[in-house]
């Protein structure tokens, strides 16, 4: 059973109270919450461990680069790849800066880089940067009507298109949607592109097996999977990954320097250059131990179920648009009331202790092609309960209530 209470009881931020009501938290895909497990470590790191990693031959260093390098194997077992493709960053936004600066000199003018036209800023402005730079040009899959990602008409145009790179992402932030990755990546290797997919969203949620997603990079952020801020990375085929050039250069990426040149260590030693957050990745651990210490099955059940029961009741109140996927959804959802403005609802929304999001969610190309300043976006991870969402759409009507 998913034992929900007890684990209500590991993430001491839901017994806070905000305007003087108590919190109900429906921003996780913004961040999530963190388990006690990894503020503790955090703590316990800074007060009893704390020392630099990969150049002392002390204990307290030693242990650091010990535990530092074991997280690296717990989230290459996560993601059933090697510990060596496995990238530390600041997170996913600087995981695709990485990858598309590694890329530049294996692309010539007029190469394609495809992208859908749901991703997040940080999964477009990268690859226009890039196509600036080298002359390449950016392209957009196509898109259906309700902004669903139709993997068979992507594939056909991948496949008549030829682009050298596709970025996609594996589930939108602002609507939640899941992208069907397999005929995509079918399509990229038909035709030998680099495919390179977003995990920000997806994986907590969907805990993703990598060799059967088999795409060649995929980037994810720490602190929305449990774990703390300021922390992310990327998986990398390995022979790929090692050839990409590297991004930034100074210490510790190094093998050999003198003063007119310097030669760099492989991957993926080469991409980490300056003392990493070595805090955040140790800390880091206890999230990946708490999310695989529960049965994957159940606790994407129990998402599911609070996502539904959400999404029904929403639907239900008059007036309000749903723009997400109803089914196929790691659990973001995004609305609006008639044509209030967004912000307007979530001011009222965090009167009554429910914190959910606002804005256009760094998708301002969603929203152009919705015609709308932004959403409100409710976004659900495995602590919240259907009692969360009683409170939320119970606030939600008083809100529009007040609005009305
Ligand atoms: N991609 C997606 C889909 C995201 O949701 C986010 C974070 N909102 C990012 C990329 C960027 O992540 P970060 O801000 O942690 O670098």
């Amino acid at each position: 059973m998913f034992d929900i209470a007890k684990i209500r009881a590991d993430f001491p931020l839901l017994n806070e109270t905000v305007n003087e009501q108590p919190l109900v938290y429906l921003d996780s895909a913004a961040t999530s919450q963190k388990p006690q497990a990894v503020i503790d470590a955090l703590a316990r790191f800074y007060s009893h461990e704390n020392a630099n990693v990969h150049r002392g031959r002390h204990t307290l260093s030693e242990n650091a680069t010990r535990n530092y390098e074991h997280t690296r194997t717990l989230l290459a077992d996560y993601f059933s790849v090697k510990s060596n493709e496995i990238v530390w960053t600041k997170g996913a936004t600087e995981s695709i800066n990485l990858i598309a600066n590694g890329l530049a000199s294996q692309l010539n003018p007029g190469d394609k880089i495809a992208l859908s036209a749901i991703e997040h800023h940080a999964n477009i402005v990268p690859w226009q940067q890039l196509a600036q730079r080298t002359g390449a040009q950016v392209i957009i899959l196509p898109i259906e009507s309700d902004l669903s990602i139709n993997s068979e008409h992507c594939s056909e145009f991948i496949t008549q298109q030829k682009p050298k790179i596709v970025a996609i992402t594996h589930a939108s932030n602002t609507l939640g949607n899941i992208t069907d990755l397999a005929p995509i990546i079918s399509a990229c290797k038909a035709i030998n592109a680099i495919s390179v997919v977003d995990g920000a969203q997806a994986a907590m949620h969907l805990r993703p097996h990598l060799p059967e997603i088999s795409c060649d990079f995929y980037v994810f952020s720490a602190h929305k999977m449990l774990g703390p801020t300021g922390l992310g990375g990327l998986y990398g085929r390995y022979e790929l990954l090692n050839s990409l050039d590297v991004y930034q250069t100074g210490g510790e990426m190094i093998e050999t320097v003198s003063l007119t040149q310097s030669t760099f260590r492989d991957a993926p030693g080469k991409f980490e250059a300056g003392t990493p957050n070595i805090a955040g990745v140790i800390a880091f651990a206890e999230a990946i131990n708490y999310l695989t210490s529960l049965d994957f099955q159940q606790m994407r059940q129990h998402e599911h179920t609070v996502f539904a029961y959400a999404i029904n009741q929403l639907a239900a109140i008059d007036g309000i648009q749903i723009y997400s996927n109803q089914e196929c959804n790691i659990g973001n959802i995004s609305f609006n009331y008639k044509d209030e403005h967004p912000f307007d609802l979530a001011t009222l929304l965090d009167g009554f202790g429910v914190a959910v999001r606002s804005g256009h969610h760094c998708t301002q190309p969603i929203m152009s092609h919705l015609g709308i300043p932004g959403t409100v976006r409710a976004s659900f991870a495995l602590y919240n309960n259907k009692d969360d969402v009683d409170t939320f759409i119970n606030a939600l009507k008083n809100s529009i209530e007040l609005l009305d």
